[in-house]
Order: structure tokens, then sequence, then C-alpha cells
């Protein structure tokens, strides 16, 4: 099948009847067939390896590149050793790499790799297989890439790995040899610390050959299932299973740029036909104190996804598995794995979470390492939208819903900022200089970005955007400048300034109500003062002493236009607010009633570092 032919299959398969402009910008594409046979008593397996790789770019490659996580899983890797040198160490896992005996490293041996049928040179160098191909792959052409492998899983140390601290047997995520991907800005074969993902976009084909006695959940559709059973089969349908001592477990996935599995001899598996019509299946281990929480988790799921699915585009693929096992929560192509030992609440939270990667990052496929806000910042950004409406309906437990659900990130940011630790967002993932920079940065700073968004564009806006930014984007690798432009085109607005201000540097927000003055004047004269080094749109509300408001709302000069109204209180929108000005002055023209406050931004959607400031009450 030719690739075009291949290319139009994928689109009808995800229903795109109707494509919309796309922007132009090759992607490389990989097609994986992969065979795996475990040998559970040792926690070693030999895979056997076919890709398609396409070279859609217009360079011609001589050399490729593999990832081979589970090297870092050896004491003395980059992993261990950034883990125990970095400022205040990596509380996630500390220094439990360099304490593996022997028998419980992980490692990833390449035995043989073909390309056309023809030997390549490769060399290991810890998490990177670098290979020198025997021919050049041309620009638009395609190779076949041939490998065989031999591997050990680690102990669980982080997200990947055996015997987690719940028991669960196999936690099976980037545990294959993975293909780099090459962009338009060349090679990401980053060692592997620990940190972020990036892949290629391909379909997968995987057969797991496993002890019959293992459950397999993974994220793909199972095409054996009367063969297999374990609540896979079609219900009345006879079983096939083969009399072997080993199941195989026969996998595909299309349009992702990853494959997990986890496989337990505990698991028990309940599905759901969701209202948007995919399935969910969840896998826990039963009868260990948890059943109630996860016989809960489903519906609330469902409800979730319907939420998920207005807010931010449509779920587009046909399942989805919510799999206990892991070190915490992490997101996968149609499954997370997650700790299931948690209060309604927290299963919820994290499934929530996990599954909200399925859009930010999952479909919207951005380079983590370099955008690590638009994949966990968005993220956050969107459960706390879909929590908090879960909270309303009453469907978070004991969790209320809150009126500014966001206040806790605004705070952590401000900490952060104001704590002199704070980097850069676009700092790569692997090189900030401690976990509460890059967690505080990418998980709420990102969060913190998209709902101050709503502030300088209005919520409209950013809601249309971010469906618009899911159609324009999905099933590619969108970078910060991408995102930027679909809401500058949503809002026509220009936000360069924003970006480049909030996302490239630490600059800090802080405007102050400096005086309100009306002795001896017709008019009230309100002077604010820009304090911080970063500028913003001003929405100054006055309360007058009869509880009237008014907004008086200065545009930034470099944004070329002003916010629509948000709402139907009095409006009006003064000069623009021209950055380089540390102070911007107004008139309230004058009125039989007397002005009681004037506030900056009660939304408390504008990230100021300084709220003590942002408000003049009379005395
Ligand atoms: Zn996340």
């Amino acid at each position: 099948m030719n690739r075009i032919t291949l290319l139009s299959i994928i689109w009808l398969f995800l229903g795109l009847s109707s494509i919309q402009a796309q922007p132009e910008r090759w992607q490389q594409r990989v097609n994986y067939e992969m065979t795996i046979d475990m040998d559970a008593r040792n926690h070693q397996y030999n895979g056997v390896q076919k890709l398609t790789y396409y070279n859609n770019s217009p360079d011609t490659l001589h050399r490729i590149f593999y990832h081979l996580y589970f090297n870092a899983f050896q004491p003395g890797s980059m992993m261990d050793v950034r883990a125990r040198t970095m400022a205040g160490g990596n509380n996630r896992f500390g220094d439990r790499i360099s304490k593996l005996n022997p028998e419980e490293t992980g490692w990833i041996k390449v035995a043989s790799l073909l390309q056309n049928g023809k030997k390549t040179t490769f060399e290991t160098n810890e998490t990177i297989l670098e290979v020198t191909l025997a021919e050049p792959i041309l620009p638009n052409s395609s190779t076949v890439l041939e490998m065989t492998w031999n591997a050990r899983v680690p102990v669980q140390i982080r997200r990947s790995g055996r015997d987690n601290r719940e028991g669960v047997a196999y936690s099976m995520s980037q545990w294959y040899p993975k293909l780099c991907e090459y962009d338009y800005q060349g090679w990401h074969a980053n060692p592997y610390i620990g940190q972020e993902f990036y892949g290629v976009w391909g379909d997968f084909d995987v057969k797991i050959n496993i002890d019959k006695n293992f459950v397999v959940a993974a994220g793909g559709y199972l095409q054996n299932p009367q063969e297999v059973g374990y609540g896979y089969e079609t219900s009345g349908a006879p079983l096939q299973r083969p009399s072997a001592d080993k199941l195989s477990w026969h996998f595909k996935t299309l349009n992702v740029h990853d494959f997990v599995w986890a496989a337990d001899p505990e698991y028990t598996q309940t599905k759901i036909t969701a209202d948007d019509g995919t399935i969910m299946r969840f896998f826990w281990k039963k009868g260990k104190g948890y059943d109630a929480q996860w016989e809960q988790l489903p519906a609330v799921m469902n409800r979730a996804r319907t939420i998920m699915n207005q807010h931010f585009g449509k779920y587009p693929y046909g399942e989805y598995s919510f799999i206990q096992g892991g070190d915490g929560g992490m997101e996968y192509p149609m499954a997370t794995l997650m700790t299931g030992n948690r209060p309604l609440n927290s299963l919820i939270g994290v499934a929530v979470h996990e599954q909200l990667h399925s859009w930010y990052q999952m479909v919207l496929g951005t380079n983590e390492s370099l955008y690590g806000w638009m994949d966990e910042g968005f993220t956050s950004y969107a459960e706390t939208i879909v929590e908090n409406e879960l909270a309303r309906e009453g469907l978070m437990g004991s969790r209320k819903a809150e009126e500014n659900p966001f206040a806790g990130n605004y705070s952590a940011y401000a900490t952060l900022a104001t704590s002199g630790k704070e980097e850069p967002l676009t700092t790569h993932a692997d090189h900030f200089k401690s976990i509460y920079a890059y967690s505080i940065a990418a998980y709420v700073k990102g969060c913190v970005f998209m709902r101050q968004l709503e502030y300088v564009i209005g919520e409209e806006n950013v809601a249309k955007g971010l469906l618009r930014y899911f159609d324009t984007w999905k099933f590619k690798h969108p970078n910060s400048n991408d995102l930027i432009r679909v809401f500058e085109k949503q809002s026509g607005l220009e936000l360069d300034w924003y970006k480049e201000d909030f996302v490239h540097t630490t600059n800090t927000i802080d405007y102050a109500v400096k005086s309100v003055e009306k002795e001896g004047r017709k008019t009230t004269q309100v002077i604010i003062e820009r304090l911080g080094e970063m500028a913003m749109p001003l929405d100054i509300v006055v309360t007058y002493t009869d509880g009237d408001q008014e907004i008086f709302y200065a545009p930034l000069e470099g944004m070329r236009g002003a916010k629509p109204a948000e709402s139907k209180v009095t409006r009006t929108i003064l000069p623009d607010h021209r950055w380089v000005e540390p102070t911007y002055e107004f008139e309230i023209p004058e009125k039989a009633k007397k002005v009681a406050k004037v506030e900056i931004d009660p939304t408390r959607r504008m990230a100021d570092v300084n709220l003590e400031n942002n408000v003049w009450v009379k005395e």
C-alpha cells in the first residue's frame, strides 16, 4: 500500500471527512510491528521489531537513533547521577537506582539490526542506540528496519518496571526500542534521565506472548479477544483459548506515538461503553481494599469524558484503559498507568488528569522536553475545569466546587516567581536546576498561562481557541508559536508579547493602585503603577458607594485591539497602556455618587505576584 492510500485510510478511520486547512509542516511517520516473548520467571523478554519508516523530511538521512529507556535503570546511569546531584535531589526516586542489585537493574540489548535486509552498524550509548544506516534514506522515501533484541524489566523505580509498590507485576512503558523523532529542529536523541517524551507518529501492531495466568491491559485494540478472555471476550460467544502455557495477546493502534501495556495475574477488568460511543476499560487488583472506589470510577469517567469532548475537542480513538500500575499517574496513548490504592477524590483526580493528556500530548503531540508547559500545564488547566464541574455535579466525592478553582495555581506560581528559583518556561525539561522549579513551571505556570489568556483575550475566545487548536494541530507536533498563532487568529489580537514575556522570561507582573484623587477636582483621577517588568492590559473595576460597578479597560498597546466585553457591566475602553510607562493615569467622569473602591482585575486571572496593592478602598 502506498503512503497516500495509507494516509487516506487513516483519515477515513478517524472520521476526518472534512479536512480543514492544515498547517504546512512535514513530519516523519513510522509503523511498528513487534512480537515479544516474555520470560516472567526472569523478568526478561526477547523481541522482534519491524519498522517501516517514512522520511517525509527534505533531508537525506544517513544515521538514525532509537531510545533504549531501560538502560537508565543501572547504577551510574545519567538518570541515576542526575537524580543524586540535582539541587534538592530528585524527590521522586532519589538514590534508588544507585542501590539496585545486579538482578534488579534493567537493560535492553540490541542483537541485530537490518535495513532493507542489509546490515547496519550500531552502537549502544546508554539510553540511545546510534545507527549508521546501510544506505541513506532519501527525502520522501521509506525504509524497512528489522531488529532483534532482548531486555530485562527493572524493578519499578520510575514509571515503568516490575513489582510496583501496589504489587502490580509489570508496568510496561518505555519498554521497546523506540525510534527518536526527527523534525524541523533535527534529531531529538535525548538521553533518558527520567523526564519527558517525544515520539514519531505512526501505527503499532504488537504481539505479547506471556504466561497464560497474566491479564494484559494496553493502550490499543485487542485483535483476538476470544482467544484470551479475561473480560475482553464477547459475552455469549465461546472462548477459543489455545492449550499452550502462554497466551498471545495481539494489539493494534493507529496514529499514536507510543504504546504501553501492563500485566498482572490478579487484574480484574470492567468495561463500559461511554456516552460518546467509546469503550472505557478499568483494570485493578481486586480485593485490596479499594474495590468500592474502582467500581464508582466508570460512571464518573463517563461524565468527565463528555465534559472533555465539549470543551477540548472530540476524543478521536475508540477505546481508553485506566490501568492500575506505575508510580503515580502517567499518560500514554489510549491508556494511563496510575496507582490505584487511593480514596475516591484522589482516584478521580488522577484519572481525570491522565485522561486529559489524551488531548495535551497524545493527540496534540508537543515535544514535552521543549514545551512541558503545553503538555502538563494545559492538562492542569483542563483538569481544573473538568474537576470543578464534576464537583458542582456532586461527582467528586467530598470535594465541593469552588468559585475560583485556579486560586491555588496562582499562589503556587507567585511563590515560585518571588523565590529567586524560577527558570523560564523555555528551559529544556531535563535542564531545570530543581524538580521544584520544573514542576511549578510546567504544571502550574503552564496552567496560569492559559487561564491568564482568558483575561487577555476573553473567556469565550479561549474556549473557542482551544477547540480550534485541537482541530488545527491534532496528530501533529505543535510548538508554542503554533499555539499562539491559533489564539491570535481566534481573537484578532496580537499576542507575541504575551508569549515572549511570560514564556521566554521570568519577568513578573505587579500592578498597584498608586492613588485615587478627588480633592479639588470634578473628575476622579486614578494612577496605576507598574511595579513588575511585564506589562499587561488592565481591567480596573470601580465600585461606587451605591454598589454599582463600572469597568475601565486599558488594552496593552501591543495587542492592536481590545478584548470583547465579558459581562454586562458598563465598560469604558481607555487609551492604550504603553508598556514602557511606569504609570497609567485615567479619569473617572463626574457622577452624583462617590467612588468607594478601585480594584485591578478582581477576577484574579492576571497573575499579579503581589495582590496586596491591587485595591484602593475609600476610608
Ligand atoms: Zn500530567
